[in-house]
């Protein structure tokens, strides 16, 4: 269960420099392949020029650039919100948002699979909060027959829109009867969905057609953007009570200007043909990587999103299995508690729009026939259930 680092040299890409070796990279977040974009590397080479390295301050103070204010709004464009607001991180935000926006006496209801930075949020909200199982309409539905009338104070549904290890997608459309049913907010974290599903890119509640009934979109712009920092879109009211109590925010130097400098320029290209033509080629990809796979005998899940777990249970045999596919050329990184339930280990492949078909075809064989092997002579002996 120790872990340590491993050093990447040189550029972000379908390949990268692994500890002084080449791989194929397939458990990154880059998505479309934006982060080595030379549009977003211009971008920022330009406001660090213009602007300098650092910020000086947090936005409260002297760190509140014209750069920041211009991303906000270009965000609450993108996502049909009057306004938005920056953080420095998904970590951040999510801590900053929940604890700034609940307290003692709220109630909010969170997704079992929800990512640590929401779990930590609700822990500094200190709101009572309620876990329901993973996606489980019927039994949140239950809790809030139970818990509403008893709260006095706000309630908010919370979830990942796309869920980080396992590549499912809420089931956004029935939170939403939810939400109108018991007078709740509902907040959706879309790190993994945004700039990847969606006609425009605007994530899993565009491609779920309720993006206005959500009422707090957060995202990240590190992931599929390419870029670094996150963001909460909102009503203006939101934002401005943000601003005064988001302790994330306050207390944290803001963003250096050519952070927001690449993330609008990803934006840029997210919401043009470009953008189109990467969320066509990313989902072509997983579709290749996924047949590959199925063709090798493994059963990756169905889906449309760029998240593929293959369950290995064990953390020992995780491990095992990425070492074997490193000495192949192939990087996928094992996944562990906590990131994971108990006996949920898993590799958790990724694909992006640079990957190339042929290396998708030839890497799933490979990963196939070692999965397979590794299942065969660990799992049986363990007897554990793997699906
Ligand atoms: C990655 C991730 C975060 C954290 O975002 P960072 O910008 O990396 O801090 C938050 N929520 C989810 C669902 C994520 O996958």
């Amino acid at each position: 269960m120790l872990r340590t680092l491993r050093t990447v040299d040189g550029p972000q890409g379908d390949r990268i420099l692994l500890d002084g070796r080449e791989v194929l990279l397939l458990c990154s977040n880059d998505y479309l392949g934006l982060a080595g974009h030379p549009a977003l590397i211009e971008a920022s080479v330009r406001a660090a020029r213009d602007f300098g390295a650092g910020s000086g301050g947090s936005r409260l103070i002297s760190g509140s650039m014209r750069i920041h204010s211009i991303l906000e709004e270009r965000i609450a464009a993108f996502k049909g919100t009057e306004g938005a607001l920056l953080f420095n991180s998904g970590y951040a935000a999510n801590t900053g948002i929940l604890q700034g926006l609940f307290g003692p006496g709220d109630v909010v209801f969170s997704d079992a699979l929800n990512h640590a930075s929401i779990i930590d949020g609700c822990y500094l909200s200190r709101a009572r909060t309620v876990v329901y199982p993973h996606g489980d309409i019927d039994s949140l539905e239950a809790l809030l027959e139970v818990e509403r009338p008893r709260c006095r104070g706000r309630v908010v549904i919370v979830t990942d829109g796309i869920f980080s290890m396992d590549g499912d997608m809420a089931p956004l459309r029935e939170l939403v009867r939810l939400k109108h049913r018991y007078g709740a907010l509902l907040m959706v974290d879309d790190a993994h969905g945004t700039a990847v599903l969606g006609e425009r890119g605007r994530g899993t509640a565009e491609y779920l057609e309720c993006l206005e009934e959500v009422d707090l979109h957060m995202g990240t712009l590190g992931k599929a953007l390419g870029s670094f920092g996150a963001y909460l879109a909102a009503d203006r009211v939101i934002i401005d009570l943000l601003v005064n109590r988001a302790r994330a925010l306050i207390f944290s130097t803001s963003l250096p200007p050519s952070v927001p400098a690449s993330a609008m320029a990803a934006l840029d290209i997210v919401e043009s043909s470009e953008g189109k033509d990467l969320r066509q080629q990313l989902m072509d990809n997983r579709d290749i990587f996924a047949a590959g796979l199925r063709s090798g005998g493994v059963d990756p899940p169905e889906g449309v999103t760029p998240i593929l777990p293959l369950v290995t249970a064990e953390p020992g045999i995780t491990i095992r299995t990425a070492e074997r596919l490193l000495s192949r050329g192939i990087f996928i990184q094992g996944i562990r508690p906590p990131s994971v339930p108990e006996g949920r280990c898993r590799l958790r492949a990724t694909v992006s729009a640079l990957h190339r078909p042929e290396d998708l075809k030839q890497s799933a064989g490979i990963i196939a026939d070692i999965l397979r092997e590794v299942r065969a002579t660990c799992l049986n002996t363990l007897a554990v259930k793997v699906y």
